[in-house]
């Protein structure tokens, strides 16, 4: 690996020569976007109109490190500690999953119900909603909607300790209260204790793909997203899914939303089971941009 010189168009064909084998053109170009707004502050503009440019010795460096650790296909996510969710900057690490756009699609519905005062819980509390978030992971969701939302007293739990620690980070860099705890949503009862109270709205993304699966994903994601946030379990695939349902008969208030991302492969399974527990008076499955059954919405039944 060797650069010409320290021209930015040098240090562009490095990255489009070193990294064809994993990425595409398209991918290589914005790999650079990012690693150029991170490391120098630069946009998309300034890295086309830049290329004549030196850089200094450090900068170069830095690049040249990141394009390094490219090649194993790590994630440029996980190498800059950042990633862009809902217009807002997360710090990511290997302990949570890097959020993806099917994920802002998630929080975009919400945010969009959250403001509809017709059937949203937020006309029915008197603009005090409480949300809960299952398996925050990085906190994307948590933390995107109570920025968009602040009315929203904003709950959100993983079981897993390190996610917590990056979730609790992100809320606190952009100084937002959410109230973390660590729980195992498996555990029923405990899961009860810790949650304490009742919510408008629960939502989440909890881990969905089957091990079985794991050759279809790309090795990037598998070598290197935590699997305890991607893989359930093959015995029942959708063990999280029918225990955040059954957790909705003490967790979720009457007339309250239920929202999942959810596998395309077991969507319908999930909405049955919804619609079996009798605790919903509607379950609608919905796609997401690419046109993959990926959401659910449920809303409960109201008060006898
Ligand atoms: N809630 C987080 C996200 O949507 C984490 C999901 C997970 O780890 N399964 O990205």
């Amino acid at each position: 690996m060797k650069v010409a010189t320290n021209k930015i168009k040098d240090i562009v064909k490095l990255y489009h020569t070193e990294l064809k084998e994993v990425y595409t053109p398209g991918e290589i170009d914005a790999i650079l976007n990012a690693a150029f707004n991170h490391y120098l502050g630069y946009n998309r503009i300034d890295l086309d109109l830049r290329g004549e440019e030196n850089l200094n010795q450090s900068d170069l460096l830095k690049l040249y490190k990141c394009c390094e650790a490219l090649k194993t296909g790590k994630p440029v996510q996980y190498i800059l500690n950042e990633a862009w969710f809902y217009n807002l900057k997360f710090y990511v690490n290997e302990h949570v999953l890097i959020p993806r756009p099917e994920t802002e699609e998630l929080v975009e519905m919400i945010i969009k119900d959250l403001r509809n005062p017709a059937p949203s819980p937020l006309g029915r509390a008197g603009g005090e909603v409480a949300l809960l978030d299952i398996g925050t992971g990085s906190g994307c969701i948590a933390v995107s909607i109570k920025e968009n939302i602040r009315g929203c007293t904003v709950s959100a739990c993983d079981i897993s300790k390190d996610a917590l620690f990056v979730a609790k980070k992100n809320a606190e860099d952009k100084k937002l209260r959410v109230n973390f705890f660590e729980a195992d949503v498996l555990s029923s009862e405990a899961f009860l204790k810790k949650a304490e109270d009742k919510f408008d709205v629960i939502v989440s993304n909890p881990p969905y793909i089957k091990r079985s699966e794991k050759n279809s994903l790309n090795k990037n994601v598998t070598d290197h997203e935590p699997h305890l946030a991607l893989f359930v379990g093959e015995e029942d695939e959708i063990i999280f899914y029918k225990k955040i349902i059954d957790l909705c008969k003490e967790l979720l208030k009457p007339q309250g939303l239920l929202y999942f991302e959810l596998n395309p492969l077991t969507a319908n399974d999930v909405k049955n089971y919804a619609l079996k527990s009798n605790l919903f008076s509607s379950a609608e499955l919905i796609k997401d941009m690419s046109g993959n059954v990926r959401f659910l919405r449920a809303i409960k039944y109201p008060p006898l």
